[in-house]
């Protein structure tokens, strides 16, 4: 293993003076200051200020809860934003690639385009694992990260230890594990192992699990370096007042989330049973997250007519490996009936 992160990281970038903002510059906890630095209107409406451009406050809660230090953590407006800025720091325009790995999440490749960074695809083998050899042996020095989603986006499996192991030890770039879904699933995180691999970039979220897909906000977990890195780059405020706020509150009540994924759980249990009594199910997907996919008989027509009975799922039909699949998001006990009867009854249309 030869990864070195200065090797990889943009010149420009490392070259760069980062906008230093009035709050970077001072920071206090007195109170009985008076700030004059940062042209705010100084008459209190709740946000008038500008928030902590380093969201002390938050990330600490965030580190307790997902047992790393706060210095691993940079949190972005939704995981997407976290993602780009790794393309901006990582990945030169018309040089570099990286690689994915589908059937997977779309917004991998879209910020490759965006970033006219090169996008090469190796695709899942037939159980929805990395092909090792396929993806070793077409890497090199411009191969500059590679991202696993794992519970997989969307077939819903998790991506198997020894395999992420194994990238991880023979890639030269950065592995970026993207757990939006972790907390649905009964496997380890890869969080707490930042310290043990250096090329290693955990991405998590508060949209799915934590019923917080509004306020965007996204976790990025790595190396002290690497977070220095995109700290560098990172907007200033990137993270807005009341989203600070707000996750602060929903993380408070930590049993409530509990107990929404617990029954998250049941549901998918309960739709799981159902789905494979359906006649033209032909297939029900392992899930580790709050979603299942599913083969039909043909996707398109299952999908109109779901749709005309008031029900929006995805088909994931033009997806490598997912010809006529849908997938489904568990909904409430309620919605989940609902679906399950509609399914009836289209068998019998
Ligand atoms: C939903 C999802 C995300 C979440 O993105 P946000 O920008 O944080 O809302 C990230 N990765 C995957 C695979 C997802 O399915």
């Amino acid at each position: 293993m030869n990864f070195d992160l200065e090797q990889i990281i943009r010149k420009n970038i490392k070259g760069l003076q980062p906008y230093s903002s009035a709050r970077d510059e001072f920071v206090s906890d007195r109170s009985g200051m008076i700030f004059l630095d940062a042209n705010e209107n100084p008459f209190e409406n709740g946000v008038n200020r500008y928030p902590d451009p380093q969201q002390r406050s938050l990330k600490a809660v965030l580190a307790n809860l997902r047992g790393v230090n706060a210095q691993h953590i940079l949190l972005g407006n939704g995981s997407d934003e976290v993602l780009d800025l790794l393309f901006r720091a990582f990945c030169e325009p018309k040089i570099d690639h990286v690689i994915t790995l589908p059937p997977t999440y779309g917004m991998y490749k879209v910020l490759a385009s965006i970033n006219d960074v090169e996008n090469r695809e190796e695709v899942l083998t037939n159980d929805f694992q990395p092909n090792i050899d396929g993806i070793l042996k077409g890497i090199n020095s411009h191969s500059k990260m590679l991202f696993i989603c794992s519970p997989n986006n969307p077939t819903g499996n998790s991506i198997s230890e020894e395999k992420i192991l194994k990238l991880l030890q023979n890639f030269n770039g950065l592995v970026v594990v993207d757990e939006a879904y972790i907390d649905f699933s009964p496997k380890q995180s890869w969080a707490t192992r930042v310290t043990e691999f250096p090329n290693l970039v955990v991405t998590q979220t508060l949209s799915k699990a934590f019923g917080m897909a509004g306020i965007r906000l996204g976790i990025c977990i790595a190396s002290k370096e690497i977070i220095s890195v995109l700290n560098k780059i990172k907007p200033p405020y990137n993270i807005n007042s009341l989203t600070q706020l707000k996750a602060l509150e929903r993380i408070s009540t930590l049993n409530d989330i509990e107990k929404e994924i617990a029954n998250i759980q049941i549901e998918k249990s309960t739709l799981i049973r159902a789905l494979k009594r359906v006649l033209f199910v032909k297939n029900v997907y392992d899930s580790d997250a709050n979603f299942i996919l599913i083969k039909v008989d043909n996707a398109a027509k299952r999908y109109a007519q779901l749709l005309a009975k008031g029900i929006v799922v995805r088909n994931r039909s033009t997806q490598a490996l997912c010809e006529n699949t849908l997938r489904i998001s568990i909904g409430t006990s309620e919605e989940n009936k609902k679906l399950i009867a509609i399914l009836k009854d289209m068998c019998n249309e």
